[in-house]
């Protein structure tokens, strides 16, 4: 079948032969899979090699921000793919340049570079925290960056060492130095470190956050903590930087996470919902702490014709398709009925949080039960769900998630729950 005719009918896209054990032969033994095989999507549905349909409230982990075979974007690449797709930064990308031009004239950011994930990113901040550091904060020789317990911010050797959750360093170490944690919403914690670490050339210099906790629990930031903090940043010098790879683009019913807690950071870093699934990471950051230089930093991939321009397709249609306006309201949608079903099982569940559309829900900690339990009844439902940690649900669908999807997933999430009931 030709590309056109697929284009026009994917269901026509023969189901594979997948074949498990294969599989995990070949494939590196990295990831604890649930046991089905995706072959194709549409909209916030999924259907797996056996045919079955699922409703998709994973969205490839908070990234596929127009969902599946979203038209515009299949557009989009298509077109591109067809006409450049890669050149390397030897060279001027004028995709690059509209996609930046757009993300800074809707951010408080003044430049933006390009990496391919959100572990990059941030590596990218902290290489551009530590040269800040070292050429204009006081030539400091020993800058930390102070990160906060449960937070997550990648699986490179500097972002696991970032990351403030014992269980991805393990066995990895020596980490990187340079880190320092403290418990996150709590500013009486802020203050010590900062105190407690200045010493001789060793000081506090950045401070990396995320607005909302993702994979840590679905935890959201506190307006004054926020405030608080950018005060205490802008009076020691520090610089306030927020990993929003998870919760921008959209995902919390304003374009940007740090929206939501009424401050601005100096930089940020963007990934996940960027190009809706399609690879490419962003660090943006204000004008005077843009301190790098031709050599200081690259990525052969980063900021190539075909990620830019998926992406300002993403950023473009969030704006024509008024979908900040649809996660807000799906989310409150959303989070009222789960509140429900904590209302009906107050054994089970203790809170239901979040922002926009995404939201976690609790489990008691004192029963039995984990997330994946949930989580397995859910998929068995038909339902596709991921946990944050072992006690919290989370829900994370497309940002065109329809209100007749939502209150689909409520009824499949209630049945799943009877089910883990009845079982135990
Ligand atoms: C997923 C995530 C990352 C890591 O992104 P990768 O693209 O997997 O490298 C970093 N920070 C946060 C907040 C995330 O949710």
């Amino acid at each position: 079948m030709s590309p056109e005719a697929l284009l026009k009918n994917p269901s026509a896209i023969p189901e594979s032969d997948f074949n498990r054990e294969e599989f995990d032969t070949y494939v590196m033994n990295t990831y604890a899979r649930f046991p089905i095989a995706i072959a194709r999507g549409e909209g916030c549905r999924l259907w797996d090699t056996q045919g079955r349909e699922y409703l998709d409230f994973v969205a490839g982990i908070a990234t596929c921000t127009l969902g599946h075979a979203h038209p515009t974007l299949v557009e989009t690449v298509t077109k591109q793919i067809q006409k450049l797709h890669h050149v390397s930064n030897l060279f001027y990308i004028p995709e690059q340049g509209e996609l930046a031009k757009w993300i800074v004239e809707h951010s408080c950011a003044d430049r933006v570079f390009f990496c391919n994930s959100g572990a990059e990113a941030n590596e990218a901040a902290i290489k551009l925290v530590r040269k800040y550091a070292h050429t204009v904060l006081d030539f400091l020789e020993q800058p930390v960056i102070l990160t906060a317990q449960a937070s997550f911010h990648g699986r490179t050797l500097a972002t696991i060492t970032a990351t403030g959750q014992p269980k991805y360093q393990k066995d990895f170490e020596p980490l990187v130095p340079g880190f320092e944690y403290v418990p996150y919403n709590d500013l009486e914690a802020i203050e010590n470190a900062i105190t407690d670490l200045d010493e001789g050339n060793r000081r506090v210099a950045a401070i990396m956050l995320e607005p909302l906790q993702g994979e840590g629990g679905v935890r959201p930031g506190e307006i004054d903590y926020f405030l608080q903090l950018r005060k205490i940043c802008d009076e020691n010098n520090i610089l306030l930087v927020f990993d929003e790879v998870q919760v921008g683009v959209g995902r919390t019913g304003k374009l940007w996470g740090y929206e939501n807690l009424g401050v601005e950071p100096d930089i940020f870093t963007s990934a996940k919902g960027l190009a809706g699934g399609i690879p490419i990471g962003a660090m943006m950051c204000k004008k005077f702490c843009d301190v790098f230089e031709p050599g200081n930093h690259a990525s052969t991939f980063g900021g190539n014709p075909f990620a830019c321009a998926a992406a300002l397709t993403v950023l473009q249609t969030i704006e024509k398709e008024n979908l900040l306006q649809n996660v807000q309201a799906r989310g409150e949608q959303l989070r009222a009925n789960l509140c429900t079903i904590v209302h009906k099982f107050p054994n089970l569940f203790t809170e239901v949080r979040g922002w926009g559309l995404i939201s976690g829900m609790e489990l008691n900690a004192d029963i039995p039960l984990t997330s994946m339990d949930i989580v397995n009844a859910a998929i068995e439902e038909g339902l596709l769900l991921a946990p944050a940690g072992p006690k919290v649900l989370r829900f994370v669908p497309p940002l065109i998630v329809s209100e007749a999807e939502v209150d689909r997933a409520i009824e499949m999430l209630e049945k799943a729950i009877a089910k883990v009931i009845a079982r135990t």
